[in-house]
C-alpha cells in the first residue's frame, strides 16, 4: 500500500534519511519507532508531499506521491491542528472543506466522524472546553473526515492519561477493522506492542530492524530476562557468563538473558555465591528488542 525505496534527505549538510526502505501492506498498523531526531517526521512530511526527498521513491497504492495522492492520506500531527475558539463541528467542517468535501456529503461526513471519535455529543462545544483526550480525538477526526486510505498518527497519545490512551487505542483498532492502513509513530513501546502488526525501528534515517513482534524477537537470544539487585554486581556478571546468561543494563537495572526456560530456583542456585537482594523475572519485551537494535547499530532491515 505504501512503498518507500532508497529515500534520501538532507537539510543542508546534515543527512537525515539514508536510503530508507519501508513497506506497509493494506490494512496494517505499522509502528515507526525511533529516538528524537531519527527522521520520523521528515519521512511523514515526504509521504504527505509537504517536503521533497533528495532521491528515492515513495508510492501509495502504486501511485507516486504528488498533490493528487494527498487525498488518500489523513494526518494527525503531534501538535493538535485545531482552532480553540471554534466548536468541534466547525473545526471539522473547516478541514473537510479543505479536502474538497461540500454540501450534504460534507455535513454527513463531519457528523459521522464526530460520532466515530465519540464526540458527537460535544459537536457544538468550543475546542478550548474539551479535555486533552477529547482534543486528541478531534485531532484524529481531522485526519479521518475525508475517508483516507492511509492514516498517519504522529505520537497520538503523548501526554495523555491512561483512560484517554485507552480511548485512542480503541479508535486505532477500529480503523484497522475498517481496513484503513495506519502509520503510527510513538515513543511508547507498550503502545506499539499492543497495536502494531509490523514495527520498523529507525535510527539516523535508516530502518535497522523491521518485522512483527515474533520476527523482531530474533534480536534477543533469551527465553526470559531476570533482573537482579545485588551489591556484588561484578561477581554476579562473572557467574552469569559462566552459565551462558548474557548480561545487559536496562537503565540502572542489571539484567541477564536466560537462554532457555528455567525454574526460578534453578536461576537463584546459579547465583548462590552472590548476596542477592532481589530477583525478578520479565518476559522479553519490545523495549529490550528496541534497545538491542538501536544500541548495536546492526543494519538488518528487511529491504523489499
Ligand atoms: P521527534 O521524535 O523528536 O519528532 P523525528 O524522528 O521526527 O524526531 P525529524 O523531525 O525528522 O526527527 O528530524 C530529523 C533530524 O532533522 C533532526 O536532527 C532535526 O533537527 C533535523 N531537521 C528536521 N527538520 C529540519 C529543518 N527544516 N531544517 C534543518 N534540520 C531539520
Amino acid at each position: 500500500m505504501l512503498k518507500i525505496k532508497n529515500l534520501n534527505k538532507s537539510y543542508g549538510a546534515r543527512k537525515v534519511l539514508h536510503d530508507l526502505n519501508l513497506h506497509i501492506d493494506t490494512g496494517q498498523i505499522y509502528g515507526l519507532l525511533g529516538a528524537n531526531g531519527a527522521g520520523k517526521t521528515t519521512t511523514i512530511n515526504i509521504i504527505c508531499n509537504l517536503i521533497q526527498a533528495d532521491s528515492g521513491y515513495v508510492s501509495i497504492n502504486n501511485q507516486p506521491i504528488t498533490d493528487d495522492t494527498k487525498a488518500l492520506i489523513g494526518i494527525a500531527p503531534q501538535e493538535n491542528l485545531l482552532y480553540r475558539s471554534l466548536s468541534c463541528e466547525e473545526n471539522l467542517t473547516f478541514f473537510a472543506k479543505i479536502y474538497g468535501l461540500d454540501g450534504r456529503r460534507c455535513r454527513e461526513q463531519v457528523l459521522k466522524t464526530l460520532a466515530d471519535v465519540k464526540l458527537f455529543d460535544r459537536a457544538k462545544s468550543p475546542v478550548e472546553t474539551l479535555s486533552g483526550g477529547m482534543q486528541r480525538r478531534l485531532n484524529m477526526a481531522v485526519a479521518l473526515v475525508h475517508q483516507p486510505a492511509l492514516v498517519i498518527l504522529d505520537e497520538p497519545t503523548t501526554g495523555l492519561d491512561i483512560e484517554a490512551r485507552y480511548d485512542i487505542w480503541e479508535l486505532i483498532k477500529q480503523l484497522k477493522n475498517q481496513g484503513i492502513t495506519v502509520l503510527l509513530t510513538t515513543h511508547l513501546l507498550d503502545e506499539a506492542e499492543r497495536l502494531c502488526d509490523q514495527i520498523g525501528i529507525l535510527k539516523n534515517g535508516q530502518i535497522l530492524a523491521e518485522g512483527n513482534l515474533i520476527q523482531l524477537r530474533q534480536y534477543i537470544h533469551a527465553e526470559e530476562i531476570v533482573v537482579i539487585k545485588t551489591v556484588n554486581e561484578e561477581k554476579a556478571i562473572a557467574l552469569a557468563e559462566k552459565y551462558g546468561f548474557t548480561p545487559r543494563r536496562y537503565g540502572n537495572d542489571l539484567a541477564f538473558w536466560i537462554p532457555e526456560a528455567m525454574e526460578l530456583k534453578e536461576i537463584i542456585a546459579r547465583f548462590e555465591d552472590v548476596n542477592i537482594d532481589s530477583i525478578s523475572r520479565q518476559p522479553v519485551r519490545l523495549e529490550h528488542i528496541y534497545l538491542e537494535v538501536t544500541q548495536q547499530d546492526v543494519v538488518k532491515s528487511n529491504q523489499r
